[in-house]
């Protein structure tokens, strides 16, 4: 039997999705042919709500309502504890440990054979916040996962702080607990807090 055109479109919709197979998308298509119709409204206005009203904090691309984000925006954060990490799902992960500096969400590894080079990724924006600023030292803790590419950006940012000449800098790295190859999303609270209370110079 060939499905109603509507239906293949919804499907491939879902498929699109990260981490949904073709045999998910069909049950989660067909669970919404059968679901009450005001959920699914509701579902829908959900999605375009955070289509229309987030937008990307100005200073560190973390998801923000207005211009900045809320860590940005509270006067009560460290800002001269400097957090750099891969994406917002690993801000979201490190966040829940009570960590109460800011953040510079990168967008990305770097990953040349992919065309991922320095350019795609926020490094510039992030270099310049480092330049201008009016702190007697700032750690600048590379929370990037453990994995080739995490590894290599971190070394990346290292090296161009060292060329810029930012002595007041001090590049540190999270600690051990977060297994090679692993992503601090996935990772649970106590071994995030582990390894940033774990962290070392860099
Ligand atoms: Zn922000």
């Amino acid at each position: 039997m060939k499905l109603p055109d509507s239906l293949i479109k919804l499907i491939e919709h879902f498929q699109s999705l990260p981490g949904v197979g073709p045999r998910s998308a069909e049950r989660l298509a067909f669970f919404i042919l059968k679901e009450d119709t005001q959920k699914i409204q509701n579902f829908i206005k959900s999605i375009s709500e955070v289509k229309e009203n987030l937008r990307f904090c100005s200073i560190c691309h973390n998801i923000a309502e207005d211009e900045l984000c809320k860590v940005c925006s509270d006067p009560l954060r460290n800002n001269n504890k400097l957090c750099v990490v891969e994406n917002i799902l690993n801000l979201v992960a490190i966040e829940k440990t009570g960590y109460d500096g800011i953040y510079h969400v990168l967008g990305g590894v770097l990953n040349p054979i992919h065309g991922v080079n320095p350019e795609n990724l926020n490094i510039d924006s992030l270099l310049s916040r480092l330049q201008n600023n009016s702190y007697e030292e700032i750690e600048l803790i590379m929370a990037t996962n453990p994995t080739m590419e995490g590894e290599s950006t971190a070394l990346f940012i290292k090296r161009r702080i060292e060329q810029l000449g930012l002595k007041n800098i001090k590049t540190t790295r999270i600690g051990r607990g977060i297994p090679t190859g692993g992503d601090l999303e996935f990772a649970d609270k106590a071994t995030i807090d582990n390894a940033l209370q774990g962290r070392r110079e860099y």
